[in-house]
């Protein structure tokens, strides 16, 4: 699939629910995702039949995602059913408290490659951001998690205040624990604009602060070194914008495709499940319409909650 600016369409973030375990600030409001509000939600049968029309119109690489992706009834089957699509490369974001149940699910199913988001090494930070998680469960999630997959990834979101001065401690526990670690900015979502004033702060800034080396780039990934050798990542959605690159686009829990994380514009998709060549042809419109680059600005932040949408 090529866009109307020319870039090759890749990778699909499938988000399965839009319920969790969780309730991070950033990502969702106090009162988290209602039950009486998740209507809509696509069936697994469907999600298979985007997933397998996506993989025939030749994206390679599919990342589940949520809410909480772990937390979908069904899980099982729908990781089996991606399984035997055959992408070339199947990965998961996940906050990890049920990766001890699910890894080797995950494993056997074919997924290779596993983010999982942890904000602190603090456990009251990490239970107030999260309001009430628990930092040793989703500690125990990334140790079983390295000792299944060749492939696990941290990301921390970078907040002013918060988690600011833990850039060194995080880089530490990725060595340490042999994962690489990567901070990625906050970005504006209506549900968590009053949280998120005020906490933004530029990965230029702490990497200029820090006195970081830079050691690489990988994607939209730029990977920095402390005197010591420690290493830690920096993703810069808001201040470098990696759009003319980009190759993914995202299909939501309840069957609308987004062209970009950042445009409030939506279509749905559920009209047309019913036939796969239907479906592959109302793709194909939506995906022209995929915009240059994108607006993070607060004043017309993203209406859905990220929390909705999958990061
Ligand atoms: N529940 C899973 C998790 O937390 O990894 C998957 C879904 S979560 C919405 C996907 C990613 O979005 C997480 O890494 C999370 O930190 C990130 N995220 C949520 N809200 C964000 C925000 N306002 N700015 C930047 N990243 C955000
Ligand atoms: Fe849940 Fe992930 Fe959002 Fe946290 S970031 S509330 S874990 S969906």
């Amino acid at each position: 699939m090529i866009d109307s600016y020319g870039r090759k369409i890749e990778y699909l973030r499938l988000s399965i629910t839009d319920l969790c375990n969780l309730r991070c600030k950033y990502c969702m409001g106090e009162d988290g995702v209602c039950k009486k509000d998740h209507n809509g939600i696509l069936s697994i049968e469907d999600m298979t039949t985007i997933a397998k029309v996506f993989h025939d119109k030749g994206v390679k690489k599919l990342r589940v995602t949520g809410g909480e992706p772990l937390v979908r009834k069904g899980f099982d089957t729908l990781a089996r059913n991606l399984g035997e699509i055959g992408f070339d490369t199947l990965a998961v974001t996940t906050n990890g408290i049920l990766l001890p149940k699910y890894a080797q699910t995950l494993l056997e199913c074919g997924f290779s490659r596993v983010n999982i988001s942890l904000d602190s090494l603090d456990n009251q930070v990490y239970c107030s951001v999260t309001r009430g998680g628990d930092l040793a469960l989703a500690l125990k999630g990334i140790e079983v998690a390295k000792d299944t997959f060749d492939k696990v990834k941290v990301n921390a979101v970078l907040m002013k205040g918060i988690n600011d001065n833990q850039i060194e401690s995080f880089a530490e526990f990725g060595a340490n624990m042999g994962v690489e670690v990567r901070f990625i900015e906050l970005m504006p979502f209506e549900s968590s604009l009053d949280f998120a004033r005020g906490k933004f702060i530029s990965t230029d800034e702490v990497v200029s602060g820090l006195n970081l080396t830079f050691v690489g780039e990988e994607g939209n990934c730029r990977t920095y070194q402390f005197a010591d050798g420690k290493k830690v990542g920096f993703i810069a959605p808001k201040s470098h914008k990696f759009c003319p690159s980009c190759n993914r686009v995202r299909v939501t829990a309840d069957g609308k495709l987004l062209n970009c994380l950042h445009e409030n514009c939506e279509y749905d998709l559920t009209p047309f499940l019913a036939d796969e060549t239907t479906l592959s042809n109302r793709i194909d419109q939506v995906i022209k319409r995929k915009p240059l680059c994108h607006n993070i600005y607060e004043k017309d932040a993203q209406t859905r909650p990220m929390s909705n949408i999958g990061g």
